[in-house]
């Protein structure tokens, strides 16, 4: 499976506390959430010179192949700051800067060209499609993305949309991309786009699975201590992108576990400050964590 997105240093700031240039970006979040369910995860990426050691090194150290990242030495790394309010749901982006993004052209080594799954992470939508154009027709092409890009890229946008199978993007984004207000509305709208599978997330009110046959929701796991949010959208696609990855199969009920699967990681993601939630989950609290799921929402009919 094939990652491309942001490798970043996010300064954040939520009720509980704040943190400055922590290891973070999109392409960080999913390759960590995805290797817990296969391996080795290939990353597309690009860093400055001040990207600490310890960074790459929670990557490697979740096998994750490292060979198409660019370090461009006496560049500076993508920064990302943000303000969360005390309604976790809500967040300001306070700067965004590419710094290293902005000259970037990635090149996917010859060795990662054939692959079953590609992420394409939140990124410009023009890096996004010149990563496609280099792999050799994969079955399985999922694509995160936000406001930041729908509002400075959308024609770029449109022209990825035609050609991935899944889009994942949050409600308020979902809105702004189809100019509808009515979710499911929305959806309809963005699948006549391209993707015929389309995830809309709520925050801590879990996700809507839609394609043409189907509308799917997935409760988020309740949490009582929810420190940092930043990131679960990259987890959640990283599990879900990984659990199809591992099983290569895009039945509606497997895309169903593979929404539960991305919940999953994104619960644990935002259990710890910045990539901790993600360092040393184990197999067994995944599955234990997934199962808990059901029980959210099962009731008896008398
Ligand atoms: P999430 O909380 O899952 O929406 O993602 C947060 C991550 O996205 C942070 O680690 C940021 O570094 C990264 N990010 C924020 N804005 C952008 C952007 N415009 N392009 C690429 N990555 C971004």
């Amino acid at each position: 499976m094939l990652v491309v997105g942001s490798l970043a240093l996010d300064s954040i700031e939520t009720p509980f506390g704040s943190v400055r240039d922590a290891v973070g970006g999109s392409a960080v979040y999913i390759a960590a959430a995805a290797s817990y369910f296969l391996s080795p995860i290939r990353v597309v990426g690009v860093v400055g010179g001040d990207f600490p050691r310890h960074g790459l090194k929670f990557l490697e150290d979740r096998n994750v192949d490292l060979d198409g990242l660019e370090i461009v030495r006496d560049g500076k790394t993508f920064r990302w700051s943000g303000r969360y309010h005390y309604d976790l749901n809500e967040r300001d982006t306070l700067s965004t800067e590419l710094n290293v993004f902005e000259k970037f052209n990635p090149k996917v080594p010859e060795s990662f060209r054939k692959t079953r799954a590609v992420c394409l992470g939140n990124i410009d939508p023009v890096l996004q499609l010149s990563v496609l154009d280099q792999l050799e027709k994969p079955r399985i092409v999922v694509c995160d993305t936000m406001n930041y890009w729908i509002e400075r890229k959308n024609a770029d946008l449109k022209k990825t949309l035609e050609r991935i199978n899944v889009l994942i993007l949050n409600d308020s984004e979902a809105r702004l991309l189809s100019r509808e207000p009515n979710l499911i509305k929305a959806a309809r709208v963005i699948r006549s786009m391209g993707p015929s599978v389309l995830i809309i997330k709520k925050g801590e009110h879990g996700a809507l699975l839609t394609t043409e046959q189907l509308v799917f929701s997935a409760p988020a796991y309740p949490m009582e201590n929810i420190f940092d949010p930043t990131g679960a959208g990259d987890s959640f696609a990283g599990g879900f992108v990984g659990w199809l990855a591992r099983t290569d199969d895009m039945s509606e009920e497997n895309l169903k576990r593979a929404v539960i699967y991305g919940s999953t990681l994104a619960s644990f993601c935002v259990e710890k400050f910045s990539i901790d939630g993600l360092r040393d989950i184990t197999y067994l609290q995944i599955q234990d964590r997934f199962r808990s799921f059901r029980e959210l929402s099962r009731f008896d009919e008398d």
